[in-house]
């Protein structure tokens, strides 16, 4: 069995698992790194302690989570000197992500200089979505000059869930047409055609698309500047409001869906106009990417909310009916894998996401480790 440590390093935060093949040898999250009463002082100190700690013995390679791959890095990338500073490069674009797990890779090398180490991008998975799911209706020379594009994000996650929903189907991948919804705390969507990725929701950043739990999602462009002149707020602090103040958090002042469930129960009518919005939006990034795709073979819910919301779930598709797509209520309620009826033309599915065992699948699959 091939052992392989992933890591997820935040700015502040290490998350790590450690297989064997695929099963779990070792997992957890460091914390608060580099504050006070924190877990360590820094990365490298946080990762030497992990490493003293975990049997790294005939550990094959380390794959490492970076979110940012830029038009570079279309696939899961062995990890040089080269890689480093192109990953580096990418700080402008994913100035919250690519910071910390630049720092975890640096130390992680230093830590385990023998052994190989691979970058796997939260953005590679996009790559095959064509230019005029990737570009934008702008001045092309704003465009060219400035590097405007759609990237997406939340890959790693949405591969693995529409290949998992082909295996559940028993159809070929490469038959199986699904549309994929991560619904975390930062939620979006994917068209994806025979295991190959067509649209998705999310854009440049993680902003656009979905309601999410701090982001606003799809907004008209003008609030921005309105905001700007008129309210005489700053660019950064647009950002912030739209990025950390905005989604459910926004709308309702708070970001988990548990508490806005709660909540919606006890009748508050934020908390149902915000579930109202979340859920129309769902269904209209569900309605565009059924008319991209033509045909769907199923619909696939993953993370916290996907994952474990029922009322999410049977709230979004409402109304589908005539497109073939329907929500057993039982099975809903129980998070079965299939939650449709029988024989329903569209199966609507429900796949825990597991991004650190598609993680280390990459890392081996780039160095031709077996399994
Ligand atoms: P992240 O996006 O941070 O990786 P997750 O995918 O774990 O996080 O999703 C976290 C979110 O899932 C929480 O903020 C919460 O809103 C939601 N969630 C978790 N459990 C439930 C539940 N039982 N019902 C509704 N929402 C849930």
């Amino acid at each position: 069995m091939t052992r392989v440590l992933v890591l997820n390093c935040g700015s502040s935060s290490v998350r790590y698992r450690l297989f064997d093949g695929t099963e779990v040898h070792a997992k957890g999250l460091i914390q608060q790194i580099g504050e006070e009463g924190g877990d360590a002082a820094d990365h490298r100190e946080a990762l030497q302690n992990l490493m003293d700690r975990l049997d790294l013995s005939g550990l094959a390679a380390v794959g490492h989570r970076v979110v940012h791959g830029g038009e570079r890095f279309t696939e899961a990338t062995v990890i040089t000197d080269e890689v480093v500073a192109a990953i580096e490069e990418l700080i402008p674009l994913a100035p919250l992500h690519n910071p910390g797990a630049l720092t975890g890779i640096r130390a992680t090398r230093k830590l385990l200089p023998d052994v190989p180490q691979v970058a796997v991008f939260d953005t590679a998975f996009h790559a095959t979505i064509p230019p005029e799911g990737v570009l934008w209706a702008v001045d092309r020379e704003l465009t060219q000059r400035w590097g405007l594009r759609r990237y997406g994000f939340h890959g790693t996650s949405h591969a693995y869930v529409s290949r998992e929903t082909a295996r559940l189907l028993g159809t070929p991948v490469a038959e199986t047409n699904v549309i994929t919804l991560h619904l975390g705390n930062g939620a979006s969507a994917a068209a994806v055609r025979g295991g190959r990725c067509e649209a998705t929701s999310m854009g440049m950043t993680p902003l656009s698309g979905l309601v999410m739990g701090t982001r606003s999602g799809d907004i008209d462009p003008s609030l921005v500047f309105h905001l700007h002149r008129v309210a005489g707020l700053s660019v950064d602090e647009i950002e912030e409001s739209l990025t950390r103040r905005g989604g459910m958090a926004g709308l309702t002042g708070a970001n988990d869906m548990r508490e806005v469930e709660q909540r919606l129960t006890a009748g508050d009518p934020d908390a149902e106009l915000a579930f109202a919005i979340y859920t129309r939006r769902l269904r209209e990034y569900v309605g565009s990417y059924l008319a991209l795709l033509g045909r769907v073979d199923a619909i696939t819910f993953t993370a916290g909310v996907g994952e474990n919301s029922a009322h999410v779930r049977a709230a979004a598709l409402a109304g589908l009916e005539p497109l073939g797509i329907t929500v057993d209520e039982a099975r809903n309620q129980r998070n079965d894998l299939i939650i449709s009826a029988d024989g329903a033309p569209v199966a609507v599915c429900v796949v825990p996401t597991e991004e650190e065992l598609e993680i280390a699948d990459e890392a081996r699959k780039a160095l031709s480790l077996p399994a």
